[in-house]
């Protein structure tokens, strides 16, 4: 069920007490009047109903026929804005408790699979914000002389001849060879690699004695991997970028406390957050392979 906000008319924001500022705001509402809102007393008393979670403000308690109690409101701020993106727990009187959610100037009662839904495409959006950074990070650093040269790979054939093919700005290397015996042409070509590597999460992993090399705990790259393609595969999936990603097998990590598996977890963020900026460089990859090659 969506509880949207009702609009009544609005005062002006500074004739409004912050603690009453429940449903909408304006969409003028000033910097000044967000570290208002920011400043609500954290836990000024208790709530006289004995909401644990509730600031206990009296401003919400105030009116005999209905209680509002409300929990502290997070929000963060910095030079892209102030105040944004608010919430905190409610709950009128016995009605179902709910996070209520602000954004664009509304404030919104949200049910717990409206919170899942906000969470996941909060988690979209995010991950959108980092590829268009990504991506403006490259306008920025880009217009290096001969960036828009394109680029090519050859292979010259001893005695004569040579075969030549596009080669991507992402490849982090030439595959280019001189010399080639004509009865190997063919494997050359078919070996042929335009490639570019991304790290793993380094996480220290226990191996057993493997080789030369004793058990034991050592640090590994986990799902590190690469994009490349191979013009002349055999086979024709491996003929257009593709993202390879190496997984250690049958590798425990074995004996972990709170604060080692808080650990791992923000490695394997991080990992994730790496793989979708691959994922975002394939897809491009992909297309300017098809345009291009
Ligand atoms: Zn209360």
């Amino acid at each position: 069920m969506t509880s949207m906000a009702q609009a009544p008319d609005i005062p002006e924001a500074t004739d409004r007490e912050p603690a009453n500022i429940d449903r909408p705001i304006p969409l003028s509402l000033t910097a000044a009047a967000h570290q208002l809102l920011d400043s609500t007393p954290a836990s000024a008393t208790t709530c006289p109903d004995g909401v644990a979670w509730c600031l206990g403000d009296p401003r919400d308690h105030s009116d005999p026929r209905e209680h509002l109690h409300k929990g502290p409101e997070r929000t963060f701020s910095g030079p892209y804005g102030n105040g944004l993106l608010g919430f905190h727990l409610t709950q009128w009187d016995d009605s179902a408790p709910c996070v209520t959610f602000e954004a664009g100037g509304q404030w919104r009662d949200l049910d717990l699979d409206q919170v899942d839904q906000l969470v996941n495409d909060g988690a979209e959006h995010w991950a959108a914000l980092r590829a268009v950074r990504a991506e403006l990070a490259d306008l920025l650093s880009g217009d290096q002389p001969g960036d828009s040269e394109p680029r090519e790979w050859a292979i010259t054939v001893r005695g004569g001849g040579h075969i030549s093919g596009y080669l991507p700005r992402w490849a982090d290397g030439d595959p280019s060879r001189q010399d080639v015996a004509p009865d190997l042409l063919g494997n050359a070509l078919a070996d042929l690699d335009i490639c570019t590597y991304f790290e793993g999460a380094p996480l220290n992993v226990f191996c057993p004695s493997w080789g030369g090399d004793e058990a034991g705990v050592y640090e590994q790259q986990v799902l590190r991997g690469n994009i490349d393609v191979h013009p002349y595969s055999e086979d024709p999936e491996r003929r257009q970028p593709v993202a390879n990603l190496e997984v250690l097998d049958d590798f425990w990590l074995s004996d972990l406390g709170p604060e080692e598996l808080a650990d791992v977890i923000s490695k394997l963020t991080t990992q994730v957050d790496r793989l979708r900026g691959v994922h975002t460089q394939l897809v491009q990859a992909r297309a300017d392979w098809q345009a291009n090659a």
